[in-house]
């Protein structure tokens, strides 16, 4: 596929060893934006947006960063862990802006299942509606983000 420079630089912030250590895009073999576009469908069959799942994550975020130390039971039903990690990352779709480096993990308590995140992944799913590539760490899958977080 044909890249423009920005998209060329985009994918080059998004390998392993540009940005941060492991990258954005695991091993998925797909370009990013066939990536986008996949998850784009499958929230379109979930019948959720970006914007209601990363006000979610938002939320819980926020939470738990005001507890400090160990884990908070939210709303009764999400036992929620924020570990936080000195320093700041930035967006690999060249975006000013800075985010703070860490992982919160949420448990739903009503159904044992499990997710982490960071505070970019909140930014890259509301903005680029990018759940990072298959075997990513950080990869979030909407399916399972709509079993959990609702
Ligand atoms: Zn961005």
């Amino acid at each position: 596929m044909k890249e423009t420079p920005k998209e060329l630089k985009i994918h080059q912030n998004l390998m392993s060893g540009t940005m941060s250590i492991d990258g954005f895009l695991g091993n998925d073999e797909r370009h990013f934006h066939e990536i986008i576009e996949a998850d784009r469908n499958e929230l379109k069959l979930l019948d959720i947006s970006t914007d209601e799942i990363a006000d979610r994550l938002e939320y819980f975020t926020d939470k738990a960063f005001e507890s400090y130390d160990g884990p908070v039971i939210i709303d009764k039903k999400y036992k929620v862990f924020y570990d936080s990690f000195r320093g700041k990352i930035l967006c690999p779709f060249d975006h000013p802006g800075v985010y703070r480096k860490g992982s919160i993990t949420l448990k739903n308590l009503q159904n044992d299942l499990e997710v982490c995140w960071t505070p970019l992944n909140i930014h890259l799913i509301r903005e680029h509606c990018f759940f990072e590539g298959k075997g990513s760490t950080h990869r979030l899958e909407p399916t399972i983000l709509s079993k959990v977080l609702f």
